[in-house]
């Protein structure tokens, strides 16, 4: 797993200064290794190691840092970059001619989405940019292709343009953009027949109706799942036709997502959107930066450089987190530890912020913002129990509260709501467990 395996080589060769080719070699393997693992194609792959590298090299090194760490830095800006952080936040938007109709092309290879793309980007421009929308499908090689289109035309209230399996590709563009002149859409999208490995006959088909309808947008829809492949289908397919712009779908797979990056090598052009479901509302702009941690499952290491920076004591993160996964007792004194570990990493909120999105919802019925402000009080409660009550917290009654809270200076309220933290801390623990934040304390381990 990429996360334990870089995590062991950025704890190495603290002290050096700054970044060199010999103390970012094995580092620099782990990323390659781990781009691999995500389905980048291999020439995507060389060109961003030897650009990070670039990046890398001379650059300093700070603080309490390791170059490992530093260089984890580089990875994630230059991976982020790549992906279409630098195009900046407009890159995700369509444009929309002067003249109405903007016609928008969608192409692509057969299964990978375009059709249910067609009828999420319909839905995305009537109701959040007020389009008033046509779609028509050039898929003539199979009937139930336009009846689909038409199907999720008419499930979001857009407007469909019949065609049949009889007509030309090219003249049911023309006709559904005159269609479009004459009742005043402002946009035309064009479904259009993939195959399922790219042919010259389907090329030149797409190529015939992109001149014919002029679109504005010319998508190249591919599958995120496609992997090594997304690169060659890419390349077909920019060659052919002057892409505006990529959507990357089924991105609520497993995958990793390295097709994005593939896709980016060999276009140059932004993603878009992404596809996250099969449902009709399963489009999000595209996110660069969070696709770059995605794609090198970088989450838990970021969160590890950035607590390193602050100088955390990992070991002991480590062992408690050992010791929960282990199933051993989560005492008060395992809870005094963690509740200074919280105050060093800026809250627990904070820690979490850093790891992965679905790992963070494991956590969100916490009430975490609370838990940081008593967090001084509550060391305090703890330092004033007896070591057997730290260690059996449920032998605390009436009595030992009483005298707890005189010992702490607050009232015996503050203690039950102590008691009451820990128990919800507990909980909150039990619920990681398994989780990201188990993963990146084991990775810190060792
Ligand atoms: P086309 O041949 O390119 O038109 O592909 P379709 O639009 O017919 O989609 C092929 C399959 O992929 C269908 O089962 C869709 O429901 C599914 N699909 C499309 N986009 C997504 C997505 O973003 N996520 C998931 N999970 N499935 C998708
Ligand atoms: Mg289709």
């Amino acid at each position: 797993n990429l996360t334990q395996r870089l995590a062991k080589v950025v704890k190495t060769m603290r002290g050096e200064a700054r970044l060199t080719e010999a103390n970012t070699a094995e580092m620099l393997r782990e990323v390659r290794l781990a781009l691999l693992e995500a389905d980048v194609a291999l020439p995507a792959v060389r060109e961003f190691i030897a650009k990070v590298k670039e990046k890398a090299l001379g650059e300093e090194v700070i603080g309490s840092l390791s170059p490992g760490q530093a260089l984890v830095g580089v990875v994630q800006k230059e991976l982020g970059a790549l992906m279409g952080a630098d195009l900046g936040p407009d890159a995700s938007q369509l444009s929309f001619a002067q003249q109405p109709p903007a016609v928008i092309l969608m192409a692509g290879l057969q299964g990978v989405g375009k059709t249910t793309t067609t009828g999420k980007l319909a839905k995305y421009l009537k109701e959040e940019k007020k389009k008033k929308v046509l779609t028509v499908s050039a898929d003539v090689y199979r009937p139930a292709a336009i009846a689909q289109l038409e199907s999720v035309t008419k499930q979001v209230g857009a407007d469909f343009f019949p065609s049949t399996a009889s007509d030309k590709p090219v003249d049911i563009a023309k006709n559904a953009i005159d269609w479009a002149k004459k009742h005043y859409h402002d946009v035309v999208i064009i479904d259009t027949a993939g195959r399922l490995a790219i042919d010259e006959a389907m090329m030149q088909e797409i190529a015939a109706v992109h001149a014919a309808a002029n679109p504005i947008e010319t998508l190249f829809v591919v599958d995120a799942m496609v992997g090594q492949d997304a690169i060659n289908t890419a390349k077909a397919f920019n060659d052919a036709l002057p892409l505006t712009g990529v959507i990357l779908t089924k991105l609520d797979g497993d995958s990793r997502g390295g097709a994005a990056l593939s896709v980016r090598h060999v276009t140059g052009k932004p993603i878009k959107f992404a596809g996250v479901s099969e449902k009709l509302d399963g489009l999000e702009a595209f996110d660069p930066a969070r696709m770059a941690n995605r794609v090198l499952g970088m989450g838990d290491i970021l969160a590890l450089v950035e607590e390193a920076r602050k100088g955390v004591d990992m070991k002991a993160a480590a062992d408690m987190a050992n010791k929960i996964k282990s199933g051993g007792k989560f005492d008060m004194n395992d809870f005094r530890a963690q509740l200074a570990q919280m105050k060093k990493m800026g809250g627990m909120a904070g820690l979490l912020d850093k790891l992965p999105a679905q790992f963070q919802q494991a956590a969100s019925g916490a009430n975490m913002d609370q838990a940081e402000k008593q967090v001084r009080r509550m060391c305090g409660i703890i330092d004033s129990m007896t070591p057997l009550e730290r260690a059996k917290p449920e032998l605390i009654k009436a009595n030992r509260k009483r005298r707890i809270a005189a010992g702490a200076g607050v009232q015996v309220q503050e203690v039950n709501r102590m008691l009451t933290q820990y128990e919800q801390m507990n909980t909150m623990m039990k619920k990681l467990k398994g989780g990201g934040l188990m993963k990146m304390m084991r990775g810190m381990k060792g």
